[in-house]
């Protein structure tokens, strides 16, 4: 269906280019190209608000990601729609929160996730960017659906290469023997999905690389064939699986982090760097290809990290899972010399849901009446540095061991209920969360409170849990219970 639709949109161009002046034809394709960037996302997993240098770092050095941030405009305060992979990557890819179709959990842990994904009917950035015009590809993991109407390339991606589940190891070496060992003793439907081998649309590949540096590789094969036509722009989904574990790192990485003295942070700030020497290497790729100028970079993590595995979400509270900032406050930034600022820093709330307004737009795509978006376009709020939200809520909502946490912000207000008790914190001024102004301003708490159970009242029940106690627990807690979760003291 892609071969035949840029069949068309070739033989469109050709009939535009033999119609009118040769020389006219072709100058009006250059020009309105030109004003269509290229777009990449290079997304990791589950890294610390604190592990860039960019945003504060001094034992992890990552010199690519802080030299592409200082040259273009550094997000404060990016969230994710939700703490943890597959509901925030359902958020990137529908620009909607996946409580408002059934995707608030992870996908269940099983090889074969029983026929179920994220559904169908919920249009992709990728397909609209398809649909553009755009080539466009998605590299890493996926964890969105693995039956063939979930697979990439049934959801507007021409180009895939990873893995569908929700995590890889990272040494081939290791990987496939431990594979074939299970393979030969006839577990195939049992053997453990990070070991399973890497994909090219659909066709089980033999990745001879560290999987960071595999998926680097392919990125910078994927920007030289799109550097063959220069009139179609392309939107490359990068997302590495690093630093989420296994914690696994190279003896060279290692090496670098020698001054590391707590092991795990040592390790993790190694799968750090390899993503950062992978970055090197594409935008040498984007140089060499005269593509960089006109290519919108667009850096952040899918959550928060995990203390436990060595991240740091430093000055950030709370970790992956959790509603505090920590847990879905991401380092963020734009590059893109042609249409982003450098040396920019953007202050206000800011939501990953933002991506798929704001990149349809810089694509001119058509998005149809009936698509329902929670974001924002926020390219035109950049140059002029204004909030693209005024008054406006950010939510997080999570639901865990029958409860669930939420939280809002609101400019500079977070509203917050992670046991039973909502606490509100001026987050600019204290981002760590530790001041609480629910008592100086109660109507305010109130306000963000009740706009939040408003917008609950529209959400789904999960169309599936991650693990079966998950459900377990929903049906004999009779969850959400949001008269629970929304519920205040009365004022005095
Ligand atoms: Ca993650």
């Amino acid at each position: 269906m892609n071969k035949i639709k840029n069949i068309c949109i070739c033989l469109t161009g050709l009939a535009l280019y033999f119609s009118a002046n040769t020389s006219m034809a072709s100058e009006v394709i250059t020009k309105a190209d030109a004003k269509r960037p290229n777009i990449l996302v290079i997304l990791t997993d589950d890294m610390g608000y604190g592990d860039v240098g960019f945003n504060g770092a001094k034992d992890i050095f990552t010199p690519n990601l802080d030299q592409l941030a200082a040259a273009g405009t550094r997000f404060d305060s990016a969230y994710n729609a939700h703490p943890f992979c597959g509901p925030s990557r359902a958020g990137i890819m529908t620009g909607r929160y996946p409580h408002k179709f059934g995707s608030q959990f992870n996908l269940p842990t099983s090889n074969r996730s029983g026929g179920i994904g994220i559904p169908v009917n919920e249009t992709f950035i990728s397909e609209e960017l398809q649909d553009a015009g755009y080539f466009t590809g998605a590299i890493g993991k996926w964890h969105l659906g693995e039956e063939a109407q979930y697979h990439p390339n049934n959801r507007g991606f021409d180009q895939f290469y990873g893995f569908l589940n929700g995590g890889h190891d990272y040494f081939p070496e290791n990987f496939k023997a431990a594979y074939e060992r299970q393979r030969k003793r006839g577990m195939n439907h049992t053997i453990f999905h990070y070991l399973r081998p890497l994909e090219r649309n659909g066709v089980e590949v033999d990745e001879t690389e560290y999987v960071t540096d595999g998926l680097s590789r392919e990125a910078q094969g994927f920007i030289r064939q799109a550097s063959k036509n220069k009139q179609q722009p392309f939107f490359l989904y990068l997302a590495y699986n690093a630093p989420h574990s296994p914690m696994q790192a190279t003896k060279d990485d290692l090496e670098v982090f020698k001054h590391i003295k707590n092991e795990k942070r040592r390790i993790y700030a190694a799968m750090v760097y390899a993503v950062d020497r992978g970055v090197k290497k594409i935008v040498d790729t984007l140089k060499e290809t005269e593509q960089l100028d006109n290519t919108l970079i667009v850096f952040f993590s899918d959550n928060g990290g995990r203390a436990d595995y060595g991240a740091s979400n430093f000055p950030l509270k709370g970790v992956k899972g959790s509603v505090q900032e920590g847990g879905f406050r991401t380092p963020m930034f734009f590059h893109w010399p042609q249409g982003v600022e450098a040396g920019k820093e953007y202050i206000h709330p800011i939501s990953t849901l933002d991506l798929y307004p704001t990149f349809a737009s810089l694509a001119n795509a058509k998005i149809a009446n009936t698509k329902k978006l929670d974001g924002k376009n926020l390219y035109p709020f950049l140059a002029n540095n204004k909030s693209a939200r005024p008054g406006e809520m950010i939510y997080a909502l999570r639901h865990r061991k029958g409860l669930s946490q939420a939280s809002a912000r609101r400019d500079n207000f977070k509203a917050i209920n992670v046991g039973k008790v909502w606490k509100l914190y001026d987050i600019e001024k204290d981002p760590g969360e530790e001041n609480d102004l629910s008592e100086k301003y109660p109507i305010i708490l109130r306000e963000m409170v009740a706009e939040m159970e408003i917008w609950s009242w529209s959400n789904t029940q999960p169309l599936w849990f991650h693990i079966q106690k998950e459900g377990f627990e929903w049906r004999e807690k009779s969850m959400p219970r949001f008269h629970e979760t929304f519920a205040l003291p009365k004022l005095n």
